[in-house]
């Protein structure tokens, strides 16, 4: 059991020490900032319950990242630590208390309130009025030399000649990039703190220059001779020395009084010409601030209290219509850039005409857009009240707008409704769109499964009329590709070699392939394993004897409706005659007597070396099923790198046995 909980534990630390190293080192994150919070409170929350679980890299441990070897180290003189957060009122009492039972006596707290600029802070040492050095922060303890690059800056003063100005002393503050100024360089970074972290991390100063930073000063680090009583004092005399603070500092002295300014302060945010995550709560009484002093990672004396990463606003440029691989008309709303938890969002989907017309959705209206976990981003409500005179309705097109036919919603018998999309009349490759999209599902995973030629290299190579048909991919001019931008030797040789060994294939993944609606990889088994041979389809279809698909267990009158429709169309017909003499179609090969008779499994998380779909056709050869939800039924969960917990718990619960991925490697042969 214990065992377990340490693996556990280990897998998250590793995991953050990753995602640590992608957002402080290399400025390029890869998961959300909101995922990356998630993952520190879950170690976090694991060392409370379990304290034998320890590790150095814990995030209670640990500030950014060690610093790179491409630049000088430097020694902080006061460590530049991380804040503690916190996502709600109970947090806030909770850090109130802390700090009244640490000082040990009944003290009326006040607070400074600073906007928590999402950008990456810097320390700039000044000696005589004079900057000296500037400083990342590099892991808290050591930073880098990036003196030059911060010149560049122009809110940085290089010299101070205030008499009041203190001789020696370290101004901490943030530095970032405003939202337009990003809307222009968005293609180049994640979001906009990578942008100025990126930008004040290059090696020639002359790069940092030509991306327009910005510097707000909010604290100092070391500061010799230090008398000042307050920090809103010290807040008003960096203004005065010619350094930036934000306008928005204010003083509030009750925890209630704390949780109305972030109310209104996160609908507010939106309107700044900078991204802010959070505010910071900092005792605003120096004398405490030093008695309550900090732990290994933060101060105690301060928190930030997170803003929901979850949604955030932005204007509606104009609204476009995707046309998908089944003909549905999707309405997409370009939206101007912007920043919802770390991730930069720009096309945003409106599912359909109703939700248009329900929720009234216009091309220039300001829209609250929510984007959390792997939901696409999509439109909560728009602001009236910011709605201007020039808004415009949307009308949406009646006929395709990538072939030009008619646009159809579909009556549903049963439900005696009409669908709620609307869908390009045509079936088939006549339509531009859709025949992307029909190459791109036939090259993908759980289909021919081609690596190397992904949906970008489709799209490509239809633009160059390399692709007009799946069959093209079998003839394609190879000289011609090793002579694109892009294409070297390797990469044509890699490509070849995984459509040469897409040439074989089961019956079941050859009827996906070929991208019938409803018609999805578990239909497709069901009929691959009741008509046995390419022969025994192609038959089916020249007959037209759909119906007969009716007796197979799981068929429904969706799917024959379907599958009708689609033969209609004589050039669908006529590419699943021309792949069945290209192509070796093998019969769906169930091993009945497999080593995995009878037994149900679940993966979850990343596998190692191999695809889902891989290991989910690896179970079925060997006799064995696959079921998606844990229950009873359920033999085995086999955890993949980065599992879901849900599923962990649940399974547990239900005594279901949790195999590694060795484990069932091992179990396999
Ligand atoms: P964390 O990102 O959790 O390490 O939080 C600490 C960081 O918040 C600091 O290193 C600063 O980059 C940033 N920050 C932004 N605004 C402020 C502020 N007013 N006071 C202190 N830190 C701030």
């Amino acid at each position: 059991m214990n065992k377990n909980i340490k693996q556990n534990y280990l897998n998250k630390i590793n995991e953050f020490k990753k995602h640590n190293k992608l957002y402080y080192e290399n400025s390029s994150p890869i998961i959300s900032d909101k995922e990356f919070d998630k993952l520190k409170k879950e170690i976090l929350d694991l060392e409370k319950k379990y304290i034998f679980l320890k590790s150095n890299f814990s995030p209670l441990k640990s500030v950014g990242f060690k610093p790179s070897k491409n630049f000088l180290k430097f020694k902080h003189r006061q460590k530049m630590l991380s804040l503690s957060n916190a996502f709600n009122e109970e947090d806030l009492i909770n850090f109130e208390k802390k700090i009244l039972n640490f000082l040990n006596e009944k003290v009326n707290l006040d607070y400074s309130v600073e906007p928590k600029i999402d950008g990456i802070s810097a320390s700039l040492t000044y000696k005589n009025g004079n900057l000296v050095i500037g400083v990342s922060r590099g892991d808290g303890k050591e930073g880098e030399i990036i003196t030059d690059n911060l010149k560049t800056i122009k809110d940085i003063p290089h010299k101070v000649k205030n008499s009041n100005f203190p001789k020696d002393i370290e101004i901490r503050g943030e530095v970032f990039i405003n939202k337009n100024d990003f809307e222009k360089i968005k293609d180049n970074f994640a979001n906009p703190r990578n942008a100025a972290s990126g930008s004040l991390r290059q090696k020639n100063p002359e790069e940092t220059r030509k991306i327009p930073l910005n510097f707000i000063a909010y604290t100092f680090g070391y500061f010799e001779d230090n008398k000042y009583k307050l920090q809103s004092d010290f807040l008003k005399d960096l203004k005065l020395w010619g350094f930036k603070t934000s306008e928005h500092n204010k003083i509030e002295k009750s925890i209630s009084g704390l949780v109305s300014l972030h109310k209104k302060f996160e609908k507010e945010r939106f309107q700044l010409e900078y991204d802010v995550d959070g505010l910071v709560y900092k005792i605003n009484n120096l004398k405490l601030q030093k008695r309550l002093g900090f732990t290994s990672n933060a101060p105690r004396w301060a928190i930030a209290h997170k803003f929901s990463a979850d949604y955030s606003y932005s204007e509606i440029l104009n609204i476009e219509i995707q046309v998908g691989r089944t003909g549905a008309l999707t309405p997409v709303a370009k939206v101007k850039a912007v920043n919802i938890g770390g991730v930069v969002v720009s096309n945003v989907t409106l599912h359909n005409e109703d939700e248009i017309l329900r929720k009234d959705i216009r091309i220039g209206d300001t829209a609250k857009i929510e984007r959390a976990g792997d939901v696409i981003p999509h439109v909560i409500e728009v602001d009236l009240k910011k709605r201007k005179n020039s808004s415009k309705k949307f009308i949406f097109p009646n006929n395709c707008p990538s072939c030009g036919s008619k646009t159809e919603k579909e009556f549903n018998k049963i439900t005696k409704k009409y669908d709620a999309v609307r869908r390009c009349s045509s079936e088939g490759f006549e339509c531009e769109k859709i025949a992307i999209e029909k190459l791109k599902h036939f090259i993908s995973k759980e289909a021919l499964n081609i690596d190397g030629l992904g949906k970008r290299v489709i799209e490509k190579f239809w633009d160059l009329k390399l692709i007009n048909s799946p069959e093209d991919i079998f003839k394609l001019d190879y000289d011609k590709i090793s002579n694109l931008d892009g294409w070297g030797k390797q990469s044509v040789s890699n490509l070849k070699y995984s459509i040469e060994k897409a040439r074989e294939v089961t019956l079941d993944r050859f009827i996906f392939s070929i991208g019938v609606r409803h018609i999805g990889i578990e239909n497709a088994k069901l009929i691959a394993d009741n008509l046995k041979t390419i022969e025994g389809f192609i038959d089916i279809i020249n007959k037209k004897n759909i119906n007969e698909l009716l007796n197979i267990d799981g068929i429904g009158e969706t799917q024959i409706q379907s599958i009708k429709k689609f033969i209609k169309n004589k050039e669908n017909i006529n590419i699943i005659n021309k792949l069945s003499k290209i192509l070796s179609i093998k019969k769906l090969e169930i091993n009945k007597k497999g080593r995995l008779k009878g037994k149900t499994f679940m993966f979850t998380g990343k596998l190692a070396g191999i695809s889902r779909a891989e290991a989910k056709s690896l179970v079925e050869k060997n006799s064995g099923s696959i079921v998606s939800t844990v229950n009873q039924k359920l033999n085995y969960l086999v955890l993949g790198e980065k599992p879901t917990n849900k599923k962990i718990e649940l399974a547990k619960k239900l005594s279901v046995k949790i195999i590694s991925q060795q484990e069932w490697t091992k179990l396999l042969n």
